[in-house]
């Protein structure tokens, strides 16, 4: 980790670029959002957006998909990986909430359902507009933190943890952020030369 960068200061114009970029999931509401989460892990947003639609069709709210059972669901669903876990957890998951008015947007409780870990809930109190309580640590931003130099290693808990230590909570959307970046510009390999981080980067300055 690079001791000497005020991550602080070096953070804010990542923040400033990505701040109104959009989810990669396009959901239209917080109960197509939870699902979607769900779905989404170790999937693809895109493959995630494109078998939306009919999904929601079928079972448009908590209370209609509590009701679901896996030959109804499969039909919807089997093109997504683990599909067999997520349409277990996914049918918990809305038995236990029951109506879209009981989605929970706390930590506590929506880690507390099947299929949330802490990144799913963070995205989820981000896009619901909830007070953050972490800080979205993907496989993007597992690649991205790392490189930057504002945290080490490799298990995404110890990387949310350094995150939350270094900056205050008002920049914890520094995540997102940085998932944004490693989606589009530090990818495995990296576009450093057209990077805004690079003027504050360890691994540009350690590379170039
Ligand atoms: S400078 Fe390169 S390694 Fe550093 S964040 Fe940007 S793209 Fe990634």
């Amino acid at each position: 980790m690079s001791a000497n960068t005020n991550w602080v200061k070096a953070i804010q114009p990542l923040l400033e670029k990505f701040k109104d970029t959009p989810h990669p999931l396009s959901y239209g509401n917080l109960y197509q959002l939870v699902v979607m989460v769900v779905l989404s892990a170790q999937d693809s947003d895109r493959n995630i957006n494109n078998i939306a639609p009919k999904l929601f069709e079928a079972f448009p709210n908590m209370e209609a998909l509590s009701r679901a059972t896996p030959e109804l669901l499969y039909p919807f669903i089997s093109g997504v990986r683990n599909f067999g876990n997520k349409t277990k957890w996914l049918m918990e998951l809305a038995y236990q909430v029951k109506e879209d008015n009981n989605i929970p947007v706390t930590m506590a409780e929506l880690t507390a359902l099947p299929g949330i870990g802490r990144k799913s809930a963070n995205v989820i109190q981000r896009e619901s507009g909830s007070p953050a309580e972490g800080i979205i640590v993907d496989l993007h931003v597992v690649r991205v933190a790392p490189r930057l130099g504002i945290a080490s290693g490799t298990d995404p808990k110890k990387i949310e943890k350094q995150l939350m230590d270094i900056l205050p909570v008002k920049d914890w959307d520094a995540g997102m952020s940085m998932s944004f970046l490693g989606r589009e510009i530090c990818r495995p390999q990296p576009k450093c030369e057209i990077c805004l981080m690079n003027p504050v980067c360890s691994y540009y300055h350690e590379t170039y």
